[in-house]
């Protein structure tokens, strides 16, 4: 071994930018930061090859003096924390002064900033650590960072990078995250080929979300509010037929800052009350506020964890704020009279090298841009942009794979670009469905006066039973009915101790055994909604949901398994109704509690206004 040496700066700071740059998405990440803590309004992303090739973050924020910007490189270099005692009030994204001195510790930077006030801009070049001279140059206000050539000097690094697609999309997410956390700043997001998103900048979560998914799908999102003492929750969710095969649509901001939080996530799904179906995810993006002294962010490093000194107090108001927007609202389905059209794909020229052009004139389009998710998340390079006639005509820019629910389309007629002009419908408080009959063995047909609907019997059938058999559950209406023939089971080790510790619970709904040796019980009564029905398959699967059991509710969730289970085995397919048959399914179905949804989370009804049949009728244009 040799003798011992300090590193140099460069390396030191090469070691070190491990920990925060570990790919062009973290460095987004911290560019945009810096931007937010700057004071801008209005941050311009773009990325060239998923953000490898380059990074380029403008801003229009305070900017820096020539003094800042020959420091602003140097490791703790921070104009956010001066002494110890400033560390227990930050009010700031970034702090620790480590974000540029890491980026340009493994990549080509170039930075040209101008601070309020000052004449000109200077600019100055960076390259793997080495500094190159000061220059004044003209350009507004405000910062513009340009990345290029992400670990071109640390080649092991580089190797570790995904595909370009892969980074793009972790990229976007961040900028989407960040537009997301603050609507107020106007936000673009590009890449060499397209704008993928721009938000407005005005304060509305709802225009945001409009801005990455699409006016039709944020128009359809629900209000939701909720506070205690401590806790306030709002923003906007999903209908339940706005759900996703990924979890990537849900966004989470405790006190502005993004994070993720199973135990949250969790929550929300709770507040969905079996609306959503077997592995869909829903989409919102819900903000959580409180007294920063109730949570603490410093779990991981990159804060995008947090602990919460309460969580069953937020978990609780989370539930409860999601399902009061869901229970108020009319959940069904509309049918649209007419379908979207795609427009032709039109990429943007955007001129990548000049510094003042492309910040003296930022991309914007009069209208929004409208993209398929999936293109943005995937990193592909389709962009769909509305024409004005389009526009006029009905919903441009929705590709097929954009919507949730395939019947769930833009409302014709109705002003695209305003968000605002969401579906009316809340549900009404007397609310009577006259069947008019029943279509193809399957369907009944109804009105309620305003509209029109296909009602799936078969599942509205299976939602009556199911909160028939709740409610008796829940009242205790359930009795247990002694088998002739007591049932042994064998059950699997976590399920038979789990039947153990609810044994009476389980009694309470009538499902009364006894253990009979290790692993094995004797049933010897069930409870007498299940008459009928194959008692042996119901036990085993009810046991078998047991293993699934936790946290609070756990008596609830026994409920559901009982009457879930019951009513799946209950229904059956195809049968002719008689007209007062269609009544009192329709009549019991509008006592629902969800009458819009099976037990599993599929729609029960297609809605078609009497608007829509007006208009598809041409009666009004
Ligand atoms: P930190 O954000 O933790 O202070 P950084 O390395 O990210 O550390 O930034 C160092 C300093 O450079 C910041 O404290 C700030 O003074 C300055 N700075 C960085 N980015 C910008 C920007 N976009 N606008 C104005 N000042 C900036
Ligand atoms: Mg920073």
């Amino acid at each position: 071994m040799g003798h011992i040496q300090l590193m140099s700066a460069a390396l030191a700071n090469q070691i070190a930018a491990g920990e925060v740059v570990v790919r062009p998405a973290s460095c987004v990440k911290e560019l945009i930061e810096n931007s937010l803590d700057a004071g801008a309004r209005a941050i311009q992303v773009h990325l060239r090859e998923g953000g490898i090739a380059e990074i380029v973050v403008i801003d229009d924020g305070q900017g820096m003096d020539e003094q800042d910007a020959a420091l602003a490189f140097r490791r703790h270099a921070t104009s956010k924390v001066y002494e110890p005692r400033d560390l227990v009030r930050i009010r700031t994204l970034g702090f620790r002064g480590e974000a540029l001195a890491s980026i340009a510790a493994v990549a080509r930077v170039r930075l040209t900033t101008r601070a309020v006030g000052a004449e000109t801009a200077v600019r100055v070049a960076v390259d793997g650590g080495e500094m190159g001279p000061l220059e004044k140059v003209g350009a507004p206000v405000g910062t513009r960072i340009e990345v290029r050539d992400l670990f071109y000097n640390t080649p092991a690094r580089l190797k570790y990078l995904r595909t370009v697609q892969t980074e793009q999309a972790r990229s976007v997410e961040v900028v989407q995250q960040a537009a997301l956390s603050r609507a107020d700043v106007a936000f673009s997001c590009q890449t060499e080929h397209h704008i993928l998103f721009q938000t407005p900048g005005n304060g509305d979560v709802r225009a945001v979300l409009a801005a990455l998914y699409g006016v039709g799908e944020a128009k359809q999102m629900l209000d939701v509010h909720a506070a205690s003492n401590d806790y306030r929750v709002y923003g906007v969710i999903g209908r339940p037929t706005q759900a996703r095969s990924s979890r990537g649509y849900a966004h989470l901001f405790v006190n502005g800052r993004p994070i993720r939080h199973p135990g949250i996530h969790q929550a929300v799904v709770q507040g969905y009350q079996n609306r959503l179906m077997v592995g869909k995810h829903p989409m919102y993006a819900l903000y959580i506020e409180m007294d920063p002294s109730l949570v603490d962010v410093n779990v991981h490093p990159h804060k995008a964890e947090v602990r919460f000194s309460e969580e069953p107090d937020v978990t609780r108001l989370v539930s409860q704020a999601v399902a009061t927007a869901l229970d108020g609202t009319l959940l069904a389905a509309t049918v649209r009279t007419r379908q979207p059209q795609v427009t032709s794909v039109q990429p943007l020229a955007l001129d990548w090298r000049g510094a003042r052009d492309a910040q003296a004139a930022p991309a914007r389009s009069s209208q929004t841009p409208v993209q398929s998710e999936k293109a943005v998340r995937e990193g592909l390079t389709e962009v769909y942009r509305p024409n004005e006639s389009a526009s006029k005509s009905g919903f441009p820019g929705q590709a097929k794979d954009q919507v949730g629910d395939p019947l769930a389309h833009e409302e014709p007629g109705a002003d695209v670009t305003n968000p605002h002009e969401t579906i009316r419908d809340e549900r009404p408080t007397e609310w009577s469905l006259r069947p008019i009959g029943q279509a193809l063995g399957m369907y009944i047909l109804a009105d309620d006066g305003e509209s029109l609907y296909i009602i799936d019997q078969h599942a509205a059938h299976e939602r009556v039973l199911y909160e028939d058999f709740l409610q008796k559950l829940r009242d205790r209406g359930v009795f247990a009915m002694p088998l002739l023939a007591p049932l042994e089971l064998t059950l699997p080790p976590v399920a038979f101790e789990r039947a153990m510790e609810v044994q009476q619970e389980l009694a309470n709904m009538g499902l009364t055994y006894e253990p009979f040796g290790a692993q094995q019980v004797v049933v010897r009564a069930v409870p007498d909604i299940w008459q009928g029905l194959d008692v042996q398959r119901l036990a085993v699967e009810v046991f078998d949901d047991l293993k699934a059991l936790q946290g609070d509710g756990v008596i609830e969730q026994m409920r559901l398994s009982v009457a879930t289970r019951a009513c799946k085995a209950a229904i059956k397919a195809n049968w002719t109704l008689s007209q007062p048959e269609m009544e009192a399914l329709c009549r019991s179905l509008v006592k629902c509690q969800d009458p819009f949804h099976c037990p599993h989370g599929r729609p029960i009804f297609v809605r078609m206004t009497n608007g829509e049949l007006e208009r598809a009728f041409r009666r009004i244009v």
